[in-house]
């Protein structure tokens, strides 16, 4: 059957296309479903540095490319669709995109993970137009302007960094009163001429029309609330993973995570889980890729053993 694939991978990115590469390049008719665009996050990292082989650093998008390529020469095929439901618990395992429905003996889910939200009431409105999660995406658009980020953890405090360098003021906003962030930018930090901090402070409205124009503060010790001007806020809370269409069928962590060990098994024979969607200690680009090459492992055995 044409729709049948001896492993269907949901997501593009490292972890994916690795387990596609090493899938295709073992003779495993392979499929890889990607909702946007090849590269999954890294796609949106204008230079990556601690990729191995790249002295001068790659572009996200350049190696995601790259990673695509490496799986289709061996016979990977692409398809640019959003899954919206999986059926994995049959030894044919269905996977809709709402026009097609494909069947893998094996399954990786390779999702990925993507920014926490404040969860405010315009938040979604505003993302685009005023409201980012990504500084180095979105950066150079606030040139001379104010802008906010949110949080206290290692991304907030290197995005309010690479903002001081760009903006003409940053407002971080942070809901406690020491930072989470590593004692190395603390100093940066503080050396930063235009950075204020708001401790114990907490975003409640996101205000604008279209376009993000300011945003009310609380203070949370004395309750007290504020409304700042702002031409731009950066939303630096941490990440959540991708993990929405297998609540429910595989177990998942309490953030949420696809519970999966260093085999990258999930509870379902044949379905595994790779990169950052999985509970692990580092999510980073070689560790996706090293789960997508012992999930195409895995999968193989399992297959062989059928
Ligand atoms: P993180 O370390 O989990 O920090 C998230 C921050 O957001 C915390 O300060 C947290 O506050 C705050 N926060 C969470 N939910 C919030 C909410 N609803 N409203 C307001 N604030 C909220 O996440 P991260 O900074 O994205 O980093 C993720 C991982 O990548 C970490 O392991 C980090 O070390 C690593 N990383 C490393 C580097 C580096 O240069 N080495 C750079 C970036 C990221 P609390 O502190 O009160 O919990």
């Amino acid at each position: 059957m044409g729709n049948v694939y001896d492993m269907i991978v949901i997501g593009g990115g490292p972890g994916g296309y690795t387990s596609a590469l090493y899938g295709a390049r073992a003779g495993l008719r392979v499929l890889v479903l990607e909702r946007l665009a090849v590269g999954g996050q890294m796609a949106l990292t204008p230079l990556i540095e601690n990729y191995p082989g790249f002295p001068e650093g790659v572009d996200g998008y350049t190696l995601g490319e790259q990673m695509r390529q490496s799986a289709e020469q061996f016979g990977a095929e692409t398809r640019l669709a959003e899954v919206t439901g999986l059926e994995l618990r049959d030894e044919l395992k269905m996977v809709d995109t709402g026009e097609d429905r494909f069947y893998g003996r094996t399954v990786v889910i390779a999702t990925g993970a993507g920014p926490r939200m404040l969860g405010l009431d315009r938040e979604e409105e505003l993302t685009g137009n005023g409201v980012s999660y990504c500084a180095h995406c979105d950066g150079m658009f606030y040139r001379g302007k104010t802008v906010m980020v949110v949080g206290g953890g290692n991304s907030a405090v290197a995005d309010a960094l690479i903002l001081s360098r760009i903006a003409e003021k940053v407002i971080l906003v942070h809901r406690r009163d020491t930072l989470r962030a590593t004692k190395v930018y603390h100093q940066s930090l503080m050396e930063a001429k235009n950075v204020q901090i708001l401790w114990n402070s907490a975003v409640v409205e996101l205000l604008g029309e279209g376009r993000l124009t300011g945003a009310v503060v609380e203070d949370l010790v004395s309750k007290e609330r504020t409304q700042v001007d702002l031409d731009g806020a950066f939303v630096s809370i941490g990440r959540k993973p991708a993990s929405e269409l297998v609540a429910g069928v595989l177990p998942l962590d309490e953030g949420g995570y696809v519970i999966a060990d260093g085999s990258t098994k999930t509870q379902i024979p044949g379905v595994y889980a790779v990169g950052d969607v999985r509970t692990t200690h580092l999510r980073q680009i070689v560790t996706a890729v090293a789960d997508g090459a012992v999930a195409a492992e895995m999968a193989g055995q399992y297959l062989a053993e059928k």
